[in-house]
C-alpha cells in the first residue's frame, strides 16, 4: 500500500490533507492513494488498482468519471474567457445560461440562484441571508438556528456548527451559541423499540417544538436538514417526519433550508429531494451533484418568501454587501451546464431510482440477515450497511474497535470503495448514478465478502 518514490514523499512531507490523521499521514503510519485516473463508476491509481468508486469520491461525482461532454466544456470555456467576475451585474453566457437552467429545475416557488464555490460556502450564505431578512423585518433577536444531531452541513465556523457530528465540533470551540440542535431523525436509533415510524416522526417534532419553546420562538430564525441525513450515516427520514417538521416551523414563522448539498440533481431518483418528500423550502443548497465535481461550484437557491424581503431590504439598506471573487465562476459554470444537460440524456435521474432501488434491495438479500447486520437501508443511489454486535438488542461495537473501518478495508482489498461514515459502524454508499446493476452485483458481493471475513 505504502510507496516510497518520490511523490508518496512529497505527499507525506508538504501536503496536509483535509479530514486526516495528520501525525499518522505525516509519519507514514497511514494509508495513501494517489489518484491517476477514471472511467465510469471506475478510479485507478498510481500503484495500478482500477477500483469501483462506491462513494462517487464524497458522493459527488454523479455523472461518473472520465465524462469528455463536461471536461470539453471546461477547456472551452477556459480558452473563450477563463474569469470575469459577477458583481454589480457582470455575467457571462456560462452563468446566466446555468442560472435559467437550475431555476427550470427547481421545485416549485423558487425566485433566484446564487453561485458559490461549495456546500460550506453555501450554507453560509443561507445562513447570512436568513439574519438579513430577519434584520429587514425588524426581528433582530430572531437569528437561532435549529440543526439536527448527525446533520452534516460543512466545516467552516457557522457550517461547522450546524454539522451535528462530535469530530467536526472537537477543540474547535464549535459550535457558535447561534446554533442549537435537535433529534436526529434515525428511526433505528430510536429510543424506545416499540415505537412505530409514525409515532418516531411525531416524537421528532414534539421535541422541536419543545426545543422552539425553550429557546423561545422569537430567537428561532430557520431550520436546516438534509432530506436523506447523509454523512450522519445516510439514513432516510421516517414516515411523516418531514410534514411533522414542516408544521411546526410554520406554526412559529421559521424558515426552512434544505441541504440538497447530496440529494440535488438526482441522487434519490428525484431532481431534487424536496420534490421526493414534499418540502417547501425557503433555502436550497446545492453543490456536489451540480458539477459532478468535475469544478468546484455551490448554489443557493432563494425561496420567493425571501427573495421578496432581499429586494426590499436593498432598496432600504443598499447593495447586498455579499459575496466572492470566484462567486459564480464561469468555468464551473460551463461544468454546470454540460453536466446537467448530461444527467439528462442519460437518464440518470431515473437510473437513480431504479439502480438505487435493485442496489438496496440485491444488499439486504444478500446481508440483511446476517448476525451483525442491524439494517440495510437506502433511497435512490445511496445504500448503507449498519453493523450492530447484537441484533436483536440494537447493541453497537464500541467505537474504538473500529469494526465499520475494517469492512470498508476489506472491501477495498476485493475492488471497491465504500466509506466507513464517522459516528458509528456504518458501510455507506454512494455510487456515481450512472451505476450499471452488474456493478450493483460487484458492490454487493465485495460488502458480503468483506463482512464475512471481519465479522464471520
Ligand atoms: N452539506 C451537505 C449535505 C454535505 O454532504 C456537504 C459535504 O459533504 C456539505 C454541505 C459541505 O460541502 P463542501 O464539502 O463542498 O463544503
Amino acid at each position: 500500500m505504502l510507496t516510497n518514490d518520490e511523490l508518496a514523499k512529497w505527499d507525506r512531507e508538504n501536503f496536509m490533507h483535509p479530514s486526516t490523521h495528520l501525525g499518522q499521514f505525516a509519519r507514514g503510519e497511514a494509508a495513501q492513494r494517489i489518484v491517476t485516473g477514471g472511467e465510469g463508476v471506475f478510479i485507478t491509481d498510481r500503484d495500478g488498482n482500477r477500483l469501483l468508486d462506491g462513494f462517487a469520491g464524497l458522493y459527488c461525482v454523479n455523472a461518473g468519471y472520465g465524462r469528455h461532454e463536461i471536461s470539453e466544456a471546461i477547456a472551452a470555456q477556459a480558452r473563450e474567457l477563463a474569469y470575469y467576475h459577477a458583481y454589480a451585474g457582470h455575467g457571462s453566457e456560462a452563468n446566466i445560461t446555468l442560472a435559467r437552467m437550475v431555476m427550470e429545475r427547481a421545485p416549485e416557488g423558487m425566485a433566484r440562484v446564487y453561485f458559490g464555490l461549495g456546500g460550506s460556502d453555501a450554507n453560509e450564505t443561507n445562513v447570512k441571508l436568513v439574519w438579513y431578512y430577519n434584520n429587514v423585518l425588524n426581528r433582530p433577536a430572531k437569528k437561532k438556528i435549529i440543526s439536527r444531531w448527525r446533520g452534516y452541513h460543512g466545516s467552516g465556523l457557522v457550517t461547522g456548527s450546524l454539522t451535528g457530528l462530535e469530530l467536526f465540533h472537537r477543540k474547535f470551540d464549535l459550535p457558535l451559541a447561534q446554533v442549537v440542535h435537535t433529534e436526529a431523525p434515525y428511526y433505528y436509533r430510536r429510543p424506545d423499540a416499540g415505537m412505530s415510524e409514525q409515532e418516531f416522526s411525531a416524537y421528532c417534532a414534539e421535541r422541536l417544538e419543545a426545543l422552539i419553546l425553550a429557546e423561545g420562538p422569537d430567537t428561532v430564525a430557520a431550520f436546516i436538514g438534509e432530506p436523506v441525513l447523509g454523512t450522519g450515516g445516510i439514513v432516510p427520514p421516517p414516515a411523516g417526519y418531514w410534514q411533522g417538521i414542516q408544521s411546526v416551523l410554520a406554526k412559529y414563522d421559521i424558515l426552512l433550508i434544505v441541504d440538497e448539498v447530496v440529494t440535488g440533481f438526482g441522487r434519490l431518483g428525484t431532481m431534487f429531494g424536496s420534490d421526493r418528500y414534499g418540502l417547501k423550502p425557503d433555502l436550497i443548497t446545492c453543490a456536489k451533484g451540480l458539477t459532478s465535481a468535475y469544478a468546484p461550484l455551490s448554489a443557493t437557491i432563494v425561496g420567493q418568501r425571501v427573495w421578496d424581503v432581499l429586494m426590499r431590504g436593498n432598496d432600504e439598506f443598499g447593495v447586498l454587501g455579499h459575496g466572492w471573487t470566484y462567486s459564480a465562476h464561469p468555468i464551473g459554470a460551463a461544468a454546470g451546464i454540460a453536466n446537467l444537460r448530461l444527467i439528462d440524456e442519460l437518464g440518470l435521474v431515473r437510473n437513480a431510482a431504479e439502480t438505487g432501488a435493485y442496489l438496496t434491495q440485491a444488499m439486504r438479500a444478500a446481508v440483511g440477515d446476517h448476525a451483525h447486520v442491524g439494517e440495510v437501508r437506502g433511497e435512490g443511489m445511496l445504500c448503507a450497511v449498519e453493523l450492530v454486535a447484537d441484533r436483536d438488542a440494537r447493541r453497537f461495537f464500541p467505537a474504538s474497535e473500529g469494526r465499520g473501518a475494517a469492512v470498508v478495508g476489506a472491501m477495498l482489498r476485493r475492488g471497491v470503495i465504500a466509506r466507513a461514515m464517522p459516528q458509528g459502524d456504518i458501510i455507506g454508499l454512494a455510487p456515481p448514478l450512472c451505476l450499471s446493476r452488474a456493478e450493483a452485483d460487484q458492490i454487493v458481493a465485495a460488502t458480503a465478502g468483506a463482512i464475512e471475513e471481519v465479522l464471520g
